[in-house]
Protein backbone atom coordinates (compact mmCIF):
# COMPACT_ATOMS: atom_id res chain seq x y z
CA UNK A 1 0.00 0.00 0.00
CA UNK A 2 1.29 3.29 -1.03
CA UNK A 3 4.54 2.09 -1.34
CA UNK A 4 5.21 3.21 -5.09
CA UNK A 5 4.11 6.72 -4.28
CA UNK A 6 6.36 6.44 -1.44
CA UNK A 7 8.80 5.02 -3.26
CA UNK A 8 8.61 8.03 -5.83
CA UNK A 9 8.13 10.96 -3.40
CA UNK A 10 11.60 10.08 -1.29
CA UNK A 11 13.24 9.65 -4.43
CA UNK A 12 12.41 13.18 -5.43
CA UNK A 13 14.20 14.53 -2.69
CA UNK A 14 17.43 13.44 -3.78
CA UNK A 15 16.95 16.72 -5.61
CA UNK A 16 17.45 18.72 -2.36
CA UNK A 17 18.87 16.13 0.05
CA UNK A 18 22.74 15.95 0.82
CA UNK A 19 23.91 19.43 -0.15
CA UNK A 20 24.66 22.60 1.99
CA UNK A 21 22.82 25.04 -0.24
CA UNK A 22 19.79 24.37 -2.88
CA UNK A 23 18.79 26.42 -5.42
CA UNK A 24 15.48 27.58 -6.52
CA UNK A 25 16.45 25.04 -9.57
CA UNK A 26 16.92 22.25 -7.21
CA UNK A 27 13.53 22.83 -5.55
CA UNK A 28 11.81 23.04 -8.95
CA UNK A 29 12.95 19.78 -9.68
CA UNK A 30 12.03 18.02 -6.69
CA UNK A 31 8.71 19.63 -6.41
CA UNK A 32 8.23 18.78 -10.43
CA UNK A 33 9.01 14.88 -9.47
CA UNK A 34 6.26 14.58 -6.53
CA UNK A 35 3.96 16.43 -9.16
CA UNK A 36 4.01 13.28 -11.43
CA UNK A 37 4.37 11.04 -8.50
CA UNK A 38 1.28 12.17 -7.21
CA UNK A 39 -0.34 12.23 -10.80
CA UNK A 40 0.60 8.59 -11.30
CA UNK A 41 -0.82 8.18 -7.55
CA UNK A 42 -3.95 9.02 -9.51
CA UNK A 43 -4.43 12.03 -7.16
CA UNK A 44 -6.85 14.89 -8.42
CA UNK A 45 -5.74 17.21 -11.33
CA UNK A 46 -7.17 20.11 -8.77
CA UNK A 47 -5.69 18.71 -5.56
CA UNK A 48 -2.05 18.45 -7.20
CA UNK A 49 -1.79 21.58 -8.48
CA UNK A 50 -2.67 22.87 -5.36
CA UNK A 51 -0.37 20.93 -3.43
CA UNK A 52 2.52 21.62 -5.90
CA UNK A 53 1.88 25.56 -5.93
CA UNK A 54 1.28 25.81 -2.22
CA UNK A 55 4.62 23.98 -1.87
CA UNK A 56 7.16 26.13 -4.62
CA UNK A 57 5.70 29.10 -2.63
CA UNK A 58 6.86 27.99 0.92
CA UNK A 59 9.67 26.35 -0.05
CA UNK A 60 11.39 29.03 -2.25
CA UNK A 61 11.16 31.55 0.83
CA UNK A 62 14.18 32.29 2.56
CA UNK A 63 13.21 29.86 5.36
CA UNK A 64 14.89 27.43 3.27
CA UNK A 65 17.12 28.53 1.42
CA UNK A 66 19.07 30.19 3.80
CA UNK A 67 18.79 27.25 6.62
CA UNK A 68 21.46 25.40 7.77
CA UNK A 69 19.86 21.92 6.12
CA UNK A 70 17.46 22.99 3.62
CA UNK A 71 17.44 19.32 2.55
CA UNK A 72 15.52 18.65 5.66
CA UNK A 73 13.34 21.90 5.95
CA UNK A 74 12.24 21.10 2.23
CA UNK A 75 11.31 17.79 3.14
CA UNK A 76 9.61 19.27 6.38
CA UNK A 77 7.09 21.41 4.56
CA UNK A 78 6.24 18.44 1.78
CA UNK A 79 5.73 16.20 5.40
CA UNK A 80 3.19 19.38 6.27
CA UNK A 81 1.86 19.95 2.84
CA UNK A 82 1.08 15.87 3.16
CA UNK A 83 -0.61 16.37 6.42
CA UNK A 84 -2.69 18.93 5.74
CA UNK A 85 -4.23 17.34 2.04
CA UNK A 86 -5.02 14.33 4.11
CA UNK A 87 -7.04 15.81 6.62
CA UNK A 88 -7.41 18.28 9.48
CA UNK A 89 -4.75 19.45 12.12
CA UNK A 90 -7.81 18.98 15.05
CA UNK A 91 -8.37 15.19 15.79
CA UNK A 92 -12.06 15.77 16.70
CA UNK A 93 -12.63 16.66 13.22
CA UNK A 94 -12.30 12.70 12.86
CA UNK A 95 -13.78 12.16 15.83
CA UNK A 96 -17.58 9.79 15.88
CA UNK A 97 -20.41 11.85 17.14
CA UNK A 98 -21.85 9.26 19.81
CA UNK A 99 -24.69 10.30 21.98
CA UNK A 100 -24.84 9.46 25.66
CA UNK A 101 -25.79 5.80 26.89
CA UNK A 102 -29.24 6.31 27.46
CA UNK A 103 -30.48 7.86 23.91
CA UNK A 104 -29.37 5.83 20.98
CA UNK A 105 -26.60 6.90 18.16
CA UNK A 106 -27.76 6.02 15.06
CA UNK A 107 -25.15 5.38 12.12
CA UNK A 108 -25.81 5.12 8.53
CA UNK A 109 -23.55 3.24 6.43
CA UNK A 110 -23.60 4.04 2.64
CA UNK A 111 -21.77 3.33 -0.43
CA UNK A 112 -21.91 1.38 -3.63
CA UNK A 113 -22.06 -2.38 -4.26
CA UNK A 114 -18.51 -4.26 -3.36
CA UNK A 115 -16.78 -0.56 -1.51
CA UNK A 116 -16.83 -3.03 1.69
CA UNK A 117 -20.18 -1.55 3.33
CA UNK A 118 -21.16 -4.63 5.29
CA UNK A 119 -17.85 -5.29 6.28
CA UNK A 120 -17.20 -1.75 7.06
CA UNK A 121 -20.36 -2.10 9.17
CA UNK A 122 -19.17 -5.17 11.06
CA UNK A 123 -15.68 -4.17 11.76
CA UNK A 124 -17.07 -0.35 13.10
CA UNK A 125 -19.38 -2.49 15.41
CA UNK A 126 -15.94 -4.38 16.93
CA UNK A 127 -14.70 -1.03 17.45
CA UNK A 128 -17.48 0.07 19.39
CA UNK A 129 -18.12 -2.56 20.95
CA UNK A 130 -14.18 -2.69 22.10
CA UNK A 131 -14.70 0.74 23.85
CA UNK A 132 -17.45 -0.07 25.90
CA UNK A 133 -20.93 0.51 23.64
CA UNK A 134 -23.62 -2.28 22.75
CA UNK A 135 -24.04 -1.74 19.06
CA UNK A 136 -26.54 -3.56 17.02
CA UNK A 137 -26.18 -4.04 13.15
CA UNK A 138 -29.60 -3.40 11.19
CA UNK A 139 -29.85 -5.29 7.63
CA UNK A 140 -31.30 -2.68 5.85
CA UNK A 141 -29.19 -3.43 2.22
CA UNK A 142 -32.50 -5.26 0.84
CA UNK A 143 -31.37 -5.38 -2.57
CA UNK A 144 -28.10 -7.55 -2.31
CA UNK A 145 -29.41 -11.25 -1.63
CA UNK A 146 -26.30 -11.90 -0.16
CA UNK A 147 -25.93 -8.96 2.03
CA UNK A 148 -28.17 -9.98 4.98
CA UNK A 149 -26.66 -13.07 5.33
CA UNK A 150 -23.35 -11.63 5.51
CA UNK A 151 -23.93 -9.35 8.00
CA UNK A 152 -25.54 -12.35 10.28
CA UNK A 153 -22.51 -13.77 9.75
CA UNK A 154 -19.81 -11.63 10.81
CA UNK A 155 -22.06 -10.42 13.60
CA UNK A 156 -22.09 -13.66 14.84
CA UNK A 157 -17.89 -13.79 14.25
CA UNK A 158 -17.70 -10.68 16.45
CA UNK A 159 -20.66 -11.00 19.05
CA UNK A 160 -22.96 -8.00 18.19
CA UNK A 161 -26.77 -8.57 17.50
CA UNK A 162 -28.08 -8.39 13.75
CA UNK A 163 -31.40 -7.55 13.16
CA UNK A 164 -33.04 -8.61 9.98
CA UNK A 165 -36.16 -9.40 8.05
CA UNK A 166 -36.40 -11.99 5.91
CA UNK A 167 -38.70 -11.21 2.91
CA UNK A 168 -38.62 -7.68 3.88
CA UNK A 169 -39.52 -4.97 0.67
CA UNK A 170 -38.93 -1.33 2.63
CA UNK A 171 -36.21 -0.64 4.59
CA UNK A 172 -37.32 2.36 6.58
CA UNK A 173 -39.99 -0.42 7.93
CA UNK A 174 -37.00 -2.78 9.10
CA UNK A 175 -34.97 0.15 10.38
CA UNK A 176 -38.34 1.15 12.87
CA UNK A 177 -38.60 -2.28 13.79
CA UNK A 178 -34.59 -2.06 14.32
CA UNK A 179 -35.40 0.74 16.67
CA UNK A 180 -38.06 -1.27 18.72
CA UNK A 181 -35.84 -4.29 19.49
CA UNK A 182 -33.04 -1.92 20.08
CA UNK A 183 -34.92 -0.07 23.28
CA UNK A 184 -35.97 -3.52 24.64
CA UNK A 185 -32.29 -5.30 24.40
CA UNK A 186 -30.65 -1.62 25.79
CA UNK A 187 -28.75 -1.54 22.57
CA UNK A 188 -27.06 2.24 22.85
CA UNK A 189 -25.84 2.12 19.05
CA UNK A 190 -27.33 1.39 15.89
CA UNK A 191 -25.39 0.72 12.50
CA UNK A 192 -27.50 0.81 9.05
CA UNK A 193 -26.26 -1.27 6.62
CA UNK A 194 -28.23 0.36 3.51
CA UNK A 195 -28.80 -0.70 0.59
CA UNK A 196 -25.87 -0.42 -2.71
CA UNK A 197 -25.88 -0.15 -6.35
CA UNK A 198 -23.40 -0.60 -8.78
CA UNK A 199 -23.17 2.82 -9.45
CA UNK A 200 -24.92 5.61 -8.62
CA UNK A 201 -28.12 5.93 -9.62
CA UNK A 202 -31.41 7.68 -8.54
CA UNK A 203 -33.67 5.25 -7.08
CA UNK A 204 -31.06 4.62 -4.51
CA UNK A 205 -30.36 7.70 -3.76
CA UNK A 206 -34.42 8.19 -3.05
CA UNK A 207 -33.98 5.18 -1.10
CA UNK A 208 -31.12 6.41 0.93
CA UNK A 209 -33.13 10.06 1.17
CA UNK A 210 -36.11 8.06 2.97
CA UNK A 211 -34.08 6.21 5.34
CA UNK A 212 -32.37 8.94 6.09
CA UNK A 213 -35.13 11.36 7.11
CA UNK A 214 -36.72 8.40 9.03
CA UNK A 215 -33.30 7.44 10.92
CA UNK A 216 -32.02 11.03 11.82
CA UNK A 217 -28.71 9.72 12.26
CA UNK A 218 -25.87 11.11 13.56
CA UNK A 219 -23.22 9.84 11.70
CA UNK A 220 -23.21 9.59 7.54
CA UNK A 221 -20.41 7.48 6.71
CA UNK A 222 -19.68 6.43 3.02
CA UNK A 223 -17.96 3.52 2.71
CA UNK A 224 -15.51 4.09 -0.49
CA UNK A 225 -12.80 1.65 -1.86
CA UNK A 226 -9.21 3.15 -1.97
CA UNK A 227 -8.46 0.81 -5.09
CA UNK A 228 -10.44 3.22 -7.37
CA UNK A 229 -8.33 6.18 -6.51
CA UNK A 230 -9.85 9.61 -7.42
CA UNK A 231 -13.08 8.38 -8.58
CA UNK A 232 -13.69 7.63 -4.30
CA UNK A 233 -13.47 11.36 -3.62
CA UNK A 234 -16.09 11.89 -6.80
CA UNK A 235 -18.26 9.29 -5.40
CA UNK A 236 -17.93 10.94 -1.77
CA UNK A 237 -18.81 14.03 -3.28
CA UNK A 238 -21.96 13.11 -5.04
CA UNK A 239 -23.05 10.75 -1.59
CA UNK A 240 -22.28 14.55 -0.25
CA UNK A 241 -24.83 16.78 -2.11
CA UNK A 242 -27.40 14.45 -2.44
CA UNK A 243 -27.73 12.87 0.86
CA UNK A 244 -25.09 14.67 2.91
CA UNK A 245 -22.09 13.20 4.99
CA UNK A 246 -20.30 13.62 8.15
CA UNK A 247 -17.06 11.34 7.02
CA UNK A 248 -15.94 8.66 4.93
CA UNK A 249 -14.37 5.03 5.25
CA UNK A 250 -11.77 4.47 2.88
CA UNK A 251 -11.62 0.22 2.18
CA UNK A 252 -8.81 -1.88 0.68
CA UNK A 253 -6.50 0.45 2.26
CA UNK A 254 -4.00 -2.87 2.78
CA UNK A 255 -4.07 -3.62 -0.98
CA UNK A 256 -2.06 -1.72 -3.84
CA UNK A 257 -3.99 1.51 -3.03
CA UNK A 258 -1.79 4.46 -4.63
CA UNK A 259 -2.78 7.00 -2.43
CA UNK A 260 -5.31 8.93 -4.68
CA UNK A 261 -8.35 8.35 -3.10
CA UNK A 262 -6.76 9.80 0.44
CA UNK A 263 -4.75 12.63 -0.73
CA UNK A 264 -7.92 13.70 -3.13
CA UNK A 265 -10.79 13.62 -0.45
CA UNK A 266 -10.36 16.05 1.71
CA UNK A 267 -9.98 18.45 -0.88
CA UNK A 268 -12.93 17.80 -3.31
CA UNK A 269 -15.28 16.98 -1.05
CA UNK A 270 -14.49 18.66 2.71
CA UNK A 271 -15.50 15.60 4.32
CA UNK A 272 -12.88 14.02 7.06
CA UNK A 273 -11.60 10.47 6.43
CA UNK A 274 -12.32 9.09 9.43
CA UNK A 275 -11.16 5.19 9.65
CA UNK A 276 -9.54 3.06 6.95
CA UNK A 277 -10.02 -0.41 6.51
CA UNK A 278 -6.75 -2.60 5.74
CA UNK A 279 -7.72 -6.30 5.66
CA UNK A 280 -10.64 -8.33 5.27
CA UNK A 281 -11.24 -9.83 9.17
CA UNK A 282 -13.35 -7.33 11.58
CA UNK A 283 -10.21 -6.25 13.70
CA UNK A 284 -8.62 -4.88 10.23
CA UNK A 285 -9.80 -1.38 10.91
CA UNK A 286 -8.02 1.77 11.81
CA UNK A 287 -8.92 5.17 13.07
CA UNK A 288 -7.56 7.85 10.14
CA UNK A 289 -4.60 9.54 11.26
CA UNK A 290 -3.24 12.45 8.61
CA UNK A 291 0.44 12.27 10.18
CA UNK A 292 0.71 8.91 10.39
CA UNK A 293 -0.28 8.42 6.61
CA UNK A 294 2.55 11.47 5.70
CA UNK A 295 5.07 9.73 7.85
CA UNK A 296 4.24 6.37 5.95
CA UNK A 297 4.39 8.07 2.38
CA UNK A 298 7.21 9.47 3.66
CA UNK A 299 9.32 6.00 4.45
CA UNK A 300 9.40 7.28 8.18
CA UNK A 301 6.60 4.12 8.71
CA UNK A 302 4.18 4.48 11.33
CA UNK A 303 5.49 3.21 15.06
CA UNK A 304 2.87 4.40 16.78
CA UNK A 305 0.22 2.68 14.89
CA UNK A 306 2.40 -0.39 15.23
CA UNK A 307 2.43 0.18 18.84
CA UNK A 308 -1.04 0.43 18.97
CA UNK A 309 -2.03 -2.45 17.03
CA UNK A 310 0.40 -4.42 19.23
CA UNK A 311 -1.68 -3.02 22.56
CA UNK A 312 -4.71 -5.23 21.01
CA UNK A 313 -3.04 -8.37 20.33
CA UNK A 314 0.19 -8.59 22.77
CA UNK A 315 -0.44 -6.79 26.69
CA UNK A 316 -0.37 -3.24 27.58
CA UNK A 317 2.37 -3.53 30.02
CA UNK A 318 4.79 -5.69 27.07
CA UNK A 319 3.76 -2.85 24.40
CA UNK A 320 4.60 0.41 26.92
CA UNK A 321 8.03 -0.96 27.73
CA UNK A 322 8.19 -1.76 24.00
CA UNK A 323 7.57 2.06 23.53
CA UNK A 324 9.90 3.28 25.89
CA UNK A 325 12.53 1.15 25.00
CA UNK A 326 12.25 2.68 21.47
CA UNK A 327 12.50 5.94 22.88
CA UNK A 328 15.34 5.47 24.95
CA UNK A 329 17.23 3.41 22.10
CA UNK A 330 17.12 0.48 24.65
CA UNK A 331 15.42 -1.78 21.95
CA UNK A 332 17.43 -4.95 21.09
CA UNK A 333 17.74 -7.76 18.86
CA UNK A 334 15.53 -9.50 21.55
CA UNK A 335 12.52 -6.95 21.17
CA UNK A 336 13.02 -7.32 17.56
CA UNK A 337 12.46 -11.20 17.58
CA UNK A 338 9.32 -10.83 20.22
CA UNK A 339 7.93 -8.03 17.92
CA UNK A 340 8.45 -10.37 14.72
CA UNK A 341 6.29 -13.35 16.41
CA UNK A 342 4.05 -10.91 17.61
CA UNK A 343 3.23 -9.56 14.43
CA UNK A 344 2.66 -13.02 13.16
CA UNK A 345 -0.13 -13.08 15.37
CA UNK A 346 -1.74 -9.32 13.93
CA UNK A 347 -3.71 -9.47 11.50
CA UNK A 348 -3.02 -8.47 7.32
CA UNK A 349 1.36 -9.05 7.80
CA UNK A 350 1.81 -6.43 5.08
CA UNK A 351 -0.21 -3.82 6.41
CA UNK A 352 1.75 -4.05 9.78
CA UNK A 353 4.95 -4.77 8.20
CA UNK A 354 4.42 -1.12 6.33
CA UNK A 355 4.46 0.75 9.52
CA UNK A 356 7.69 -0.37 10.24
CA UNK A 357 10.36 2.26 9.35
CA UNK A 358 11.66 2.37 6.41
CA UNK A 359 10.12 -1.47 5.35
CA UNK A 360 7.85 0.07 2.30
CA UNK A 361 9.76 0.01 -0.54
CA UNK A 362 11.35 -3.74 0.82
CA UNK A 363 7.66 -5.32 0.55
CA UNK A 364 6.98 -6.90 -2.52
CA UNK A 365 3.42 -7.00 -3.68
CA UNK A 366 2.93 -10.83 -4.14
CA UNK A 367 5.40 -12.06 -2.24
CA UNK A 368 5.47 -10.42 1.55
CA UNK A 369 9.09 -11.52 1.61
CA UNK A 370 7.77 -13.66 4.25
CA UNK A 371 10.71 -15.88 3.63
CA UNK A 372 12.91 -12.58 4.42
CA UNK A 373 11.06 -12.61 7.39
CA UNK A 374 11.50 -16.40 8.21
CA UNK A 375 14.87 -15.46 7.48
CA UNK A 376 15.46 -13.21 10.41
CA UNK A 377 13.52 -15.04 12.40
CA UNK A 378 16.14 -17.58 11.96
CA UNK A 379 18.71 -15.18 12.28
CA UNK A 380 17.53 -14.05 15.36
CA UNK A 381 16.70 -17.45 17.12
CA UNK A 382 20.01 -18.37 16.52
CA UNK A 383 21.74 -15.77 18.48
CA UNK A 384 21.60 -16.07 22.43
CA UNK A 385 19.50 -14.57 24.78
CA UNK A 386 22.57 -12.53 25.80
CA UNK A 387 23.47 -11.42 22.32
CA UNK A 388 20.11 -10.27 21.45
CA UNK A 389 20.35 -8.58 24.62
CA UNK A 390 23.72 -6.66 23.64
CA UNK A 391 24.21 -6.66 19.84
CA UNK A 392 27.25 -5.24 20.30
CA UNK A 393 29.26 -8.45 21.56
CA UNK A 394 28.10 -10.14 18.15
CA UNK A 395 31.84 -10.23 16.64
CA UNK A 396 32.97 -12.15 13.51
CA UNK A 397 33.08 -15.86 15.60
CA UNK A 398 29.82 -15.13 16.84
CA UNK A 399 28.73 -14.33 13.34
CA UNK A 400 29.79 -17.24 11.86
CA UNK A 401 27.85 -19.61 14.25
CA UNK A 402 24.81 -17.79 14.01
CA UNK A 403 24.69 -18.00 9.99
CA UNK A 404 25.73 -21.54 10.88
CA UNK A 405 23.09 -22.48 13.24
CA UNK A 406 20.53 -20.55 10.98
CA UNK A 407 21.59 -21.50 7.60
CA UNK A 408 22.18 -18.16 6.12
CA UNK A 409 25.53 -16.51 5.48
CA UNK A 410 28.11 -14.33 7.92
CA UNK A 411 27.11 -11.31 5.09
CA UNK A 412 23.25 -11.81 5.59
CA UNK A 413 23.39 -11.60 9.61
CA UNK A 414 26.32 -8.72 9.52
CA UNK A 415 22.94 -7.27 7.07
CA UNK A 416 20.24 -7.65 10.12
CA UNK A 417 22.61 -6.06 12.55
CA UNK A 418 23.10 -3.33 10.52
CA UNK A 419 19.62 -2.84 9.63
CA UNK A 420 18.23 -3.20 13.68
CA UNK A 421 21.34 -0.04 14.17
CA UNK A 422 19.61 1.72 11.88
CA UNK A 423 15.85 0.92 12.65
CA UNK A 424 16.77 1.33 16.39
CA UNK A 425 17.66 5.10 15.26
CA UNK A 426 14.97 5.84 13.40
CA UNK A 427 12.71 4.13 15.69
CA UNK A 428 13.82 6.84 18.61
CA UNK A 429 13.10 9.37 16.17
CA UNK A 430 9.80 8.61 15.28
CA UNK A 431 8.62 7.24 18.98
CA UNK A 432 10.09 10.87 19.67
CA UNK A 433 8.62 12.53 17.13
CA UNK A 434 4.95 11.58 17.53
CA UNK A 435 4.64 13.60 20.77
CA UNK A 436 4.61 16.19 19.02
CA UNK A 437 7.89 18.53 17.18
CA UNK A 438 9.18 17.62 14.27
CA UNK A 439 12.00 14.83 13.97
CA UNK A 440 14.62 15.90 12.07
CA UNK A 441 13.67 13.30 9.80
CA UNK A 442 16.02 10.52 8.71
CA UNK A 443 17.72 9.34 5.47
CA UNK A 444 14.09 8.17 4.39
CA UNK A 445 14.92 4.22 3.60
CA UNK A 446 17.93 1.51 4.30
P1 LIG B 1 -20.45 -4.24 0.08
O1 LIG B 1 -21.05 -4.74 -1.19
O2 LIG B 1 -20.10 -2.79 -0.02
O3 LIG B 1 -21.26 -4.54 1.29
O4 LIG B 1 -19.03 -4.95 0.19
P2 LIG B 1 -18.52 -6.12 1.13
O5 LIG B 1 -18.51 -5.67 2.55
O6 LIG B 1 -19.22 -7.36 0.82
O7 LIG B 1 -17.00 -6.19 0.65
C1 LIG B 1 -16.62 -6.55 -0.67
C2 LIG B 1 -15.32 -7.34 -0.64
O8 LIG B 1 -14.26 -6.51 -0.21
C3 LIG B 1 -15.36 -8.51 0.33
O9 LIG B 1 -14.70 -9.60 -0.26
C4 LIG B 1 -14.60 -8.00 1.53
O10 LIG B 1 -13.97 -9.05 2.25
C5 LIG B 1 -13.57 -7.10 0.89
N1 LIG B 1 -13.12 -6.03 1.78
C6 LIG B 1 -13.86 -5.13 2.45
N2 LIG B 1 -13.07 -4.27 3.13
C7 LIG B 1 -11.79 -4.63 2.88
C8 LIG B 1 -10.49 -4.12 3.28
O11 LIG B 1 -10.35 -3.14 4.01
N3 LIG B 1 -9.40 -4.79 2.81
C9 LIG B 1 -9.52 -5.86 1.97
N4 LIG B 1 -8.38 -6.43 1.54
N5 LIG B 1 -10.69 -6.35 1.57
C10 LIG B 1 -11.82 -5.76 2.01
Amino acid sequence: MLEKLSAKITDAFRFVTGKSTISEKNIEDAVEAIKMALLEADVNLRVVRRFVNSTIEEAKGEKVLRSVDPGQQFIKIVHDKLVSFLGDADPSSRALKLRGPDVITNILMLGLQGSGKTTSAAKLALRLKKEGRKPLLAACDLVRPAAMEQLTVLGGQIGIPVYREDGAKDSVKVYQNALIFAKQNLIDTIIVDTTGRLQIDEIMMAELSCLKETVKPDELLLVADSMTGQSAADIAKTFDEKIGLTGVILTKFDSDTRGGAALSLKTITGKPLKFTGTGEKPEDFEPFHPDRIAGRILGMGDVVSLVEKAQEVIDQKEALELQKKMEKENFTLDDWLTQLRAVKKMGSLQSMLEMIPGMQGQISEEDIDKAELKKQEAILSSMTRKERANHLIIGPPRRSRIARGSGTSVAEVARLIKKFEKMRGMMKKMAKGSKGGMPNIPGMSF
